[in-house]
């Protein structure tokens, strides 16, 4: 067999392969503590469960429209309009089977050789790994963690070129926890404004997991990127729906039916059942996001201080997601052999910081998408893991 060379360009999700590592050692008999979930361990809400289960009684067995159901789309916008403040057009919107593809199809339609996409590095793979594939050059933009995981506007404007195509933000962030505060957002954007051949794709995937009373800064408030800003946000995280697929992107009306265009060629539609059970989720009671975001509230503050307990560790305090992102360069060892040591030797699985870009080297992801029994236990081991025998 030859495979196009592009294959070999393509990176992946570290997620899922230590997940399979987990799952062997486990049907080998060992305990493991799964703290490289990038999930909420919780049930999706009862209510868009019955409306999934209705669906289907329903008959929702076809295909949809392939930008999605003309309902969800408004439902889309009226959430938009609710939590963002912002008004788009439900043609603007188009529901895809996750959050991912919007990244996808965004990466695909602005790279090819000779074009520059910046993204945030250790930011979420998948942005770095479909940039080599579309043939563009990746671009770092270094966060770092004296500045609370928040890039610098300035330094990033530095980096655009005539040959930028592609800006990619990601608030709150995986897999550092950190936000962009209004003002660095505002001056980005007022930098931008210099650059009208770069667009945005701003993922806020975890816009709805904030603590400590932050606000969520949204791509869509900027009158000045109107016409050239892409929002990817979904189901996922917000609901706990990560295994029924569906996410959407607003995208600038110019490019829409390009975006659209990929969906029919890769996937046709996103799932129709899924569909009618987000339609419930974005209008039906908002009670459980509630509770699932206090939930993780109570964990961070926990895995927080179990981290800083753990001798050369050092975390600093998330804002968002579900994602803590400590310096681990005090043990003296690499991130990549930290991450075999605890799921081998301290039954932990978690993520070395280098799984998300060659700056995360020096640090580990805990996902606190557990129980605090589980938390505690798995950093009870890690910290164990580390004493001199
Ligand atoms: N964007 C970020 C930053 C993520 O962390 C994830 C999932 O982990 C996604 C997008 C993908 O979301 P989905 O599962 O809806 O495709």
């Amino acid at each position: 067999m030859q495979l196009a060379h592009r294959m070999s360009v393509l990176g992946t999700e570290t997620a899922f392969e230590v997940f399979a590592k987990a799952k062997a050692l486990e049907a080998q008999g060992r305990d493991i503590v799964h703290l490289h979930i990038g999930a909420p361990d919780f049930r999706t809400p009862d209510n868009i469960v019955e409306a999934g289960i209705k669906a289907l009684r329903d008959g929702w067995h076809k295909y949809t429209p392939a930008n999605g159901l003309p309902e969800l789309r408004e439902a889309v916008c009226e959430d938009i309009l609710r939590h963002r403040g912002a008004t788009v057009h439900p043609d603007d919107v188009l529901i895809a089977p996750g959050g991912k593809p919007t990244m996808f199809y965004a990466i695909m339609m602005f790279g090819e050789p000779g074009k520059e996409i910046l993204y945030p590095n250790p930011g979420f793979p998948i942005y770095e790994s479909v940039i080599h594939w579309s043939g563009a050059t990746p671009v770092p933009i270094e966060l770092r963690e004296e500045t609370g995981f928040c890039f610098d506007a300035e330094r990033v404007l530095a980096k655009i070129t005539p040959n930028t195509s592609l800006l990619i933000l990601n608030s709150p962030a995986n897999p550092t926890g950190g936000i962009v505060p209004r003002a660095e957002l505002d001056a980005l954007v007022a930098g931008l404004e210099q650059h009208p051949h770069v667009t945005v794709l701003s993922d806020e995937i975890y816009s709805r997991l904030l603590y400590d009373g932050e606000e969520h800064v949204s791509i869509l408030q900027y009158e000045s990127l109107k016409d050239r800003a892409i929002l990817l946000d979904g189901w996922s995280k917000t609901y706990a729906m990560t295994g029924w697929r569906l996410g959407y992107g607003v995208w600038p009306a110019s490019i829409v039916a390009d975006a659209e265009r990929i969906q029919i060629n890769s996937t046709s539609c996103p799932n129709a059942v899924t569909q009618v059970a987000a339609i419930e989720a974005l209008r039906g009671p908002q009670d459980a996001v509630e509770e699932m975001r206090s939930a993780f509230d109570e964990r961070r503050a926990i895995i927080h201080e179990e981290l800083n307990a753990i001798p050369g560790f050092r975390c600093t305090m998330p804002k968002g997601a579900f994602y803590a992102f400590p310096s681990t360069e005090g043990t003296g060892i690499s991130s990549r052999d930290l991450e075999e040591r605890f799921l081998h030797e301290a039954g932990v699985a978690c993520l070395s910081g280098t799984s998300f870009g060659a700056l995360g080297e020096g640090y580990m992801r805990f996902s606190y998408a557990n129980s605090i029994e589980n938390i505690r236990e798995g950093l009870r081991r890690v910290k164990d893991s580390l004493q001199p025998a």
